[in-house]
Formats: structure tokens, C-alpha cells, sequence
């Protein structure tokens, strides 16, 4: 009978042979956000459930159905973060990072959300994201937006991702719209699904999302939010519009898009991808400017997007696009013949790491025949071994043998080999 425990479905692991491509990921958006001067900000990844509920709206599928949400010792309801806006708009507040400063800041890490696990989606993911306080004004938006241009093109998948844009206007101009569409929906009740006309009551801008082609045609025609934008939200849309002009970012204004969450206003933004099936967005943000209030705090503009790193791995694997790692391996490895060599190996080991900070060194542990710690040492990717017999112990030598080209074994003295190691290995 088998009985290993196994992962949770929708959480994967992230093995070794795969880790040097995350690496370059986050190296890449570390030093993207960087050049910014974004700073970094790190929060718990649970919190209680009251900010998430109150923050992204009750009738959302993030809140209605997707968290993972448990009693703590204590009865005390807590939530694993499906999104990390609320969670940083908590800590700001907390700290008083808002009081009449602006901030620009970053966050990188895990997410949870009970979905169908398929290509894409899954349960534990991962996301990097933009958080700016404190400015109202289109000229920020402009700049996360060409921030995460910048990325698409310093990733080389520039022409892979399409920029759509909309804007939501004011929670005021968005109820009117509301109204006017829900009387249009009524109108055409007889096209809703089942999902939808339980929208109609709870959430009707979320219609406007649905996927389902026997809906697309009245879809069609609904009333548009962008004709019923307040005048303030209109000029803020057309400066952003001409700020991404003059920056040279295309765009598809998109009038449908309204993202799942409930506390975006004004612009709103997605990049999306044909290249990976319907999991096509990679990057989705925008304005809410009234989610600091909302949570308590003084009325603070804020504007953000998150990256799924998931999505971004995947659309780089697609195209191709992850660099062969240049260190795939260690550079040497250190292996030893005989009592007394053994016992001084991983000690040498220790004086060549002190004189080789630039070395990446694997020392061989376990013994055993030469031939069998020469097969470890070709595996492990090194490009030498380092061989210490009782022999060059007694006389401070190193016999170094190349392992990857034709080359001559030699022997030198401990200090000659460190000078012809660091050479090689600088
Ligand atoms: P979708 O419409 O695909 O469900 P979303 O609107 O729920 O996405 P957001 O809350 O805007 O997603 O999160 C931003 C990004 O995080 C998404 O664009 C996507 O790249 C990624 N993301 C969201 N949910 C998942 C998930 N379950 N698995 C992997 N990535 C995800
Ligand atoms: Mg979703």
C-alpha cells in the first residue's frame, strides 16, 4: 500500500534544474524595479480575512470562492493573501508611510487561490508587484505602464504582449453606468447564463468579462463605460493616452475591460498574450483611489499592477527566451586518495574558498575508488577536478586535471595552483 504524502494540488515545487531560470527572472525584475527606485516592501502572507473581503468586494470571484480562508487557535478568521495590494495598503497605513509623503514601491512572493489547477493557474502562485501612494495625477500611471514595457523588452518578448487599456472613472460615474447596464442586461435576459444573471444583482460589470461566445454578440452592443466617464476621469484617460503617445507604448483601448477586483478606479490596464491559451493575461493593473479611505485610512491615491511569474515563466519557455544559464555547475571539484588526504580535504577546501572568492567549488564527501569520485566530479559540471593524494599532501602540491577539453594533468605548488585557478576562474 502506498501512502507518501504528496504536494498540494495547484502547488508546485521548484527543483534545482529549475531554479537558475527563476533566478534570472528575479534578478531581472529586481534590478528593473531598481532603476526605478522602487523600494521593496515585505508583509505576512496571511492576514486577517476582513481586509481582503473588504478590500477586493464581497462579490468577486477572488472573495466569493477562490480564498483560503481558516480559523486560527484562537477562532480568529485569517486568509492566506490571494493578492498583495490590500495586504500592502495595511502595512503602509500601519507604518504611517502615507502620511503626506508619496511612495514607490515593490513587492515579489506567493499568492493563494483556490482555482482549477490547469497551465497557468494554479493555487500557490507567484507575483511581482508595483504599489505607488500618494499621486494623482496620469503621469504615474504612465510611468508603472512603461515600467513594465521596459521589462517586456529588457525579457526580449516585446512584440508578444499587447497593451489594453480602459478606464473605469469615478466610483460615482461607475454606479450611473451600472444602472444603464443592468437595464440593458434586463433587457436581454433571455441571452444571460446562469452565471451571469447572478451578476445582474451581485457584481453586473463582471458580465462584461464573460467568455461565453453565445453572449459575445449582445455583449456586443452594451452600453460602453468610456461614454459615460465623468469629465475629471475623461481628461485623465486622454493625458494618458498622450503620455504613452509621446513615449512611443501602443495600446488597444479595450472598453470591456473591468478586472476582478471591486476597488479599481479610473485607468485600468492588462498585457496580454495569444501565446498561451486562455491564461493570456501576464500583467494586470490600475488605479484605486479609493481603497486607502476604504480601509481606514486618510483618502490616499494608489496606483499598482502584479505580474504572474508563473505566466511570464511559462510565456519565456514558449519563445525561448531564458538564457542557458552561464554557471550551470560547480567550476572544480576537490577529491581525495587516501587516509590522511581525506582528512584534509575539506579543510583545503575551506583555504581555497578563502582565497578563491570567485570559485564555486564542490568538495567530494563519502570516500570511495578514484574512478568513482572522478564520474561524481564530471557530473557535478566542473570544468577541473582538484586531486589531493597522500603524495601532494606531504609535499603542499595539487595535481589539477581538466575534465571538459584535452589538456595536460599537472601538479603544482598550493600557492601556483590557487594563482592558475584564479585565473581561469575569475
Ligand atoms: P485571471 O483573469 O487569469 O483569473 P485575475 O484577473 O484573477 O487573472 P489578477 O488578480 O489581476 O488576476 O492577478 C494578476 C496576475 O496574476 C494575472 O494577470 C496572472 O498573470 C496572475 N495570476 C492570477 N491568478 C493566478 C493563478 N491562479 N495562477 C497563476 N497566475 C495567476
Ligand atoms: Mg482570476
Amino acid at each position: 500500500m502506498s501512502n507518501k504524502i504528496q504536494a498540494i494540488r495547484g502547488m508546485n515545487d521548484l527543483l534545482p534544474d529549475r531554479s537558475p531560470a527563476w533566478q534570472y527572472l528575479e534578478r531581472q525584475l529586481r534590478s528593473l524595479v531598481d532603476r526605478y527606485d522602487y523600494r521593496e516592501i515585505r508583509t505576512p502572507i496571511v492576514e486577517q480575512t476582513a481586509l481582503f473581503a473588504r478590500s477586493i468586494g464581497e462579490a468577486t470571484d477572488v472573495v466569493e470562492k477562490e480564498m483560503y480562508t481558516f480559523d486560527d487557535r484562537n477562532g480568529e478568521s485569517l486568509t492566506l493573501r490571494p493578492e498583495n495590494t490590500a495586504a500592502v495598503v495595511r502595512a503602509a497605513m500601519e507604518h504611517g508611510l502615507l502620511h503626506n509623503q508619496t511612495q514607490r514601491l515593490w513587492y515579489m512572493g506567493p499568492m493563494f487561490r483556490y482555482e482549477r489547477p490547469q497551465k497557468g493557474r494554479y493555487r500557490q502562485f507567484h507575483q511581482i508587484g508595483i504599489e505607488a501612494y500618494g499621486m494623482t495625477g496620469p503621469d504615474i500611471d504612465a510611468e508603472i505602464i512603461l515600467l513594465s514595457a521596459r521589462l517586456w523588452r529588457q525579457l526580449g518578448m516585446a512584440e508578444h504582449v499587447t497593451l489594453e487599456l480602459n478606464s473605469l472613472g469615478t466610483p460615482e460615474a461607475r454606479a450611473a453606468y451600472r444602472d444603464s447596464l443592468v437595464t440593458y442586461f434586463e433587457a436581454h435576459r433571455e441571452v444571460l447564463d446562469e452565471d451571469s444573471q447572478r451578476r445582474l444583482t451581485t457584481n453586473p460589470l463582471r458580465i462584461l468579462d464573460s467568455k461565453n461566445p453565445a453572449m459575445a454578440g449582445m455583449l456586443a452592443g452594451a452600453p460602453q463605460l468610456l461614454d459615460h466617464l465623468d469629465d475629471a476621469s475623461r481628461q485623465h484617460f486622454e493625458q494618458l493616452k498622450s503620455t504613452l503617445d509621446a513615449a512611443g507604448v501602443g495600446y488597444r483601448i479595450n472598453p470591456r475591460l473591468v478586472r476582478g477586483l471591486d476597488y479599481y478606479s479610473r485607468t485600468v490596464f492588462e498585457w496580454t498574450t495569444t501565446a498561451l491559451g486562455s491564461q493570456g493575461t501576464v500583467c494586470g493593473g490600475g488605479r484605486y483611489d479609493g481603497l486607502v479611505e476604504q480601509l481606514g485610512g486618510k483618502p490616499t491615491p494608489g496606483v499598482g499592477f502584479a505580474i504572474g511569474l508563473e505566466r511570464l515563466m511559462l510565456l519565456l519557455d514558449t519563445l525561448d527566451l531564458i538564457p542557458a544559464e552561464a554557471h550551470g555547475g560547480a567550476d572544480a571539484y576537490l577529491l581525495a586518495m587516501g587516509d590522511s588526504a581525506e582528512r584534509n580535504a575539506i579543510g583545503l577546501g575551506e583555504r581555497l574558498r578563502d582565497a578563491l572568492p570567485a570559485l564555486r567549488l564542490q568538495v567530494h564527501c563519502g570516500g570511495g575508488s578514484f574512478k568513482s569520485q572522478i564520474r561524481r566530479a564530471d557530473r557535478s559540471g566542473a570544468s577541473v577536478a582538484l586531486i589531493l593524494g597522500d603524495d601532494e599532501l606531504e609535499k603542499g602540491c595539487l595535481t589539477i586535471k581538466p575534465l571538459r577539453e584535452d589538456g595536460e594533468q599537472q601538479t603544482l605548488e598550493l600557492d601556483d595552483a590557487i594563482a592558475w585557478l584564479d585565473r581561469q576562474f575569475p
